[in-house]
């Protein structure tokens, strides 16, 4: 952190134009092509605005986009704002700001810290790529003290232990972008699909950065473990004899993707406080509706596909919308009963595009879902933090007089409960199919660990109850005991 407050801060030069805010994610990184052989400043200074005024020094353009117009301001202008229509007092309240921190941390933010280090790292790698020594030594500081490590843990990508969070950590929270960046890379999509590095770097870094970071779960960390769950699926024999680069290629955006820009609260919760998202979605899958239309922003605005057809383009953002709409928890029953009849019928075939498609959706819903699935400590660690989240939601009903959704309810539910209730209905039926699909090692490893986390959860309930209730029984006594005392007349005391 304090490394931040050693680069040099230069003055701004020339205020942002307002058309430019109107733009997402323009501020951010709109200058690159300058550096990477694109028009001279003055040139983009027409079309891109902002950034062009900056000097050329790359230090000084990110201290810039650190200062006055920083990453919260923007942000605040640009997108969807809230509708000042209805009754409900919970329609004032700006939802984006919902799990904000206040703004009491200075002139550098953690979360400007923390996009100074991905940009850096962003710079950093992408000279790399294209054979220039990198000039600034926070990048030879980060790369020196970290990247060995994040290397050593890529290569055992496909390994179900794949700790996310130690791997975020030694990425400084890149985990979702270098992941990603990785797997496209080893699959060799990058060339198949003639994608161009820095495009793919902008826009990895621009999704991870719409994930928000303040909520417990649905963060980027989750959308990079849901991503590299994906990856094992992919692996296993029967997808990987099959799927092809298009499908891989999909599969992968599907995960990165799948939950982008989540605000932290559910669909039920979007529609009970009449948020715009649910009028826009017209109450029907209301969040993975938002992530797709998000994701394909992002793939737009980014140009990474856009030398592709436009018919191809639009068939494949059509099929990561499919796929990402398949996520929605609430038509679990429809996908289930689909599989589980294909299976009994043994009528897939994966030379079917549309099969192949279906099983993509079956993997991505298993990869979201597979938290259960992981060694205890990694499940606990996730469980945790998806309860945070929904009692999170449940504390923001209380405050507003809605009615407390029982999920939510940090008075009444506990994680053991939640996550044995997750477990039975809904993880346990999905991969019982999955193992009748993919009857493999990894499969064997996912059922072993699920049981025994359900155990683990089952144990921790039944002794916390068996404490809450001794604990109750000796306050009884204790209170019997003082009525008892109290009603023996004084005299009779210590004799
Ligand atoms: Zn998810």
């Amino acid at each position: 952190m304090e490394v931040c407050y050693q680069l040099p801060v230069l003055p701004l030069d020339r205020p942002v134009p307002k058309h430019v805010l109107s733009r997402r994610g323009a501020i951010s990184f709109s200058s690159n092509s300058y550096f990477f052989g694109g028009p001279a400043p003055r040139q983009l200074a027409k079309r891109r605005g902002a950034i062009s005024y900056d000097s050329e020094n790359q230090t000084a353009l990110y201290i810039r986009m650190l200062g006055t117009y920083g990453d919260v301001r923007v942000r605040s202008q640009v997108g969807f704002e809230p509708e000042p229509r209805g009754s409900h007092p919970y329609l004032y309240v700006d939802f984006r700001t919902l799990h904000s921190r206040p703004q009491s941390a200075g002139p550098v933010s953690a979360r400007n810290v923390r996009r100074l280090l991905s940009f850096q790292r962003y710079l950093h790698s992408s000279r790399f790529i294209r054979g220039i020594p990198a000039s600034n030594p926070l990048g030879y500081i980060l790369d020196d003290d970290y990247t060995g490590q994040a290397k050593l843990m890529l290569e055992k990508v496909g390994n179900w232990n794949f700790d996310m969070f130690l791997f975020d950590r030694l990425t400084n929270g890149n985990s979702l972008v270098n992941l990603t960046f990785h797997l496209f890379n080893s699959y060799g999509l990058i060339e198949l699909f003639q994608l161009d590095m820095v495009k793919l770097r902008r826009f990895l870094v621009m999704i991870q950065e719409d994930y928000r970071s303040l909520n417990p779960y649905h963060n980027a960390v989750h959308a990079a473990d849901v991503t590299q769950a994906m990856y094992c699926y992919l692996q296993e024999p029967k997808l990987a004899e099959t799927m092809t680069s298009c499908d891989l290629l999909l599969g992968l955006l599907a995960a990165a993707t799948h939950d982008l820009d989540h605000p932290g609260v559910n669909q039920p919760f979007l529609i009970k406080t009449n948020h715009y998202l649910a009028a826009l979605y017209k109450n029907s899958s209301v969040l993975e509706n938002h992530h797709w239309k998000s994701a394909v922003g992002l793939l737009r605005e980014s140009a990474l596909l856009s030398h592709l057809p436009t018919e191809d383009r639009l068939n494949m953002e059509e099929r990561l919308g499919s796929l990402i709409l398949a996520t929605d928890i609430s038509r679990q029953n429809n996908y289930l009963s689909e599989f589980r009849t294909h299976l009994d019928k043994r009528d897939l075939c994966l030379t079917n595009g549309r099969h192949r498609h279906f099983i993509l959706q079956i993997a991505l819903k298993c990869a979201d879902i597979c938290n259960p699935c992981r060694p205890w400590k990694l499940s606990k660690l996730w469980s945790e933090k998806v309860t945070e989240e929904f009692f999170h939601q449940g504390d923001i009903e209380r405050k507003h007089h809605l009615e407390v959704t029982p999920l939510c309810d940090r008075q009444s539910n506990s994680v053991a409960n939640i996550q044995i209730g997750f477990m039975t209905y809904v993880v346990e039926p999905l991969f019982v199919e999955w193992s009748r699909f993919s009857d493999t090692r990894l499969s064997q490893t996912m059922m072993g660990h699920l049981s025994l986390n359900k155990q683990g959860w089952k144990e921790g309930r039944d002794k916390q109850e068996a404490n809450t209730s001794r604990a109750s029984e000796e306050q009884r006594t204790s209170a019997a005991k003082d009525s008892n005392s109290k009603e023996l007349p004084q005299g009779s005391k210590g004799s």
